[in-house]
């Protein structure tokens, strides 16, 4: 299967202190990735060098076989590369589904621009609907986004990452601050997202993790100590190590 995304020699430095060394991942199109490691370990500066939100010292990301580098964060979006992020940063007034049309206007250049026909912005709001129903939050469809329960923010939020058809999607933490009961139902949901999508998960839970994931990448001191499937990374002796300090 060809690479959806791959690093090659990633490497960033904080003054002295590396905090990504020598970085080399290649995650195939379609597939439910894990990246884990104890804290400190460098996923989330990884995830950060992998949007565009920090600058590698050296060393390259590659974008279905494409080098964006060098590109900004807003390009890589437009170039099918997602993550998810903080519901607070939208408006509060506005309901679900408004606001997942208003990411789909986004993507399609509508922006919030009146004038545009009426029927573009019905569009989008057919194709928000669409996202909400694969999501299951279509009965919160006319609810305002501060009103929803957390874990169904969290969710809300991944359908406004999908409102940009992303490529590769990447999930920080999807669950963190969910009650265990519903970031099991949330994991539910995202496994059945549709495979075009590649998704690349950080999470610290690790059942969670065993569970979804197909492959799993351990990074610790900021470079990659083993990558293989779940069994294999259980069974790993190093891995083990990290973890249980055996
Ligand atoms: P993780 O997400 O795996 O917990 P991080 O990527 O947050 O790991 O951090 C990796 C290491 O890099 C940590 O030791 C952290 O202190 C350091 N680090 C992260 N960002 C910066 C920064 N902006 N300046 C200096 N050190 C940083």
């Amino acid at each position: 299967m060809s690479s959806a995304l791959q690093t090659r020699g990633l490497v960033k430095r904080f003054g002295g202190f590396t905090a990504t060394a020598d970085v080399s991942l290649d995650i195939a199109g379609g597939a439910r990735h894990a990246l884990i490691g104890p804290n400190g370990a460098g996923k989330t500066t990884l995830v950060n060098l992998l949007t565009g939100f920090l600058a590698p010292t050296s060393g390259s990301v590659l974008l279905e076989g494409r080098d964006v580098t060098r590109m900004a964060q807003h390009v890589r979006v437009r170039r099918g590369l997602a993550r998810t992020f903080q519901i607070n940063q939208l408006f509060p007034g506005m309901t679900v589904l408004e606001s997942v049309a208003m990411a789909v206007c986004e993507r399609r250049g509508l922006g919030a621009r009146w004038w545009r026909p009426l029927a573009a912005h019905a569009d989008a709001l057919g194709e928000a609907a669409g996202l909400l129903r694969q999501l299951g939050l279509m009965d919160e469809a006319h609810e305002p986004t501060a009103k929803l329960a957390y874990g169904r923010q969290r969710l809300l939020e991944i359908a406004l990452a999908l409102a940009t058809r992303p490529r590769v999607l990447l999930l920080d933490e999807p669950a963190a601050g969910v009650p265990a009961g519903e970031s099991r139902e949330l994991f539910e949901t995202i496994a059945r997202l549709p495979r075009e999508v590649t998704i690349v998960l950080i999470e610290h839970d690790m059942d969670l993790v065993f569970r979804f994931a197909e492959r799993i990448t351990v990074l610790v001191n900021g470079a990659v100590l083993a990558e293989d499937t779940p069994q294999s990374i259980a069974r790993d002796a190093r891995v083990r190590e990290v973890y249980l300090g055996e």
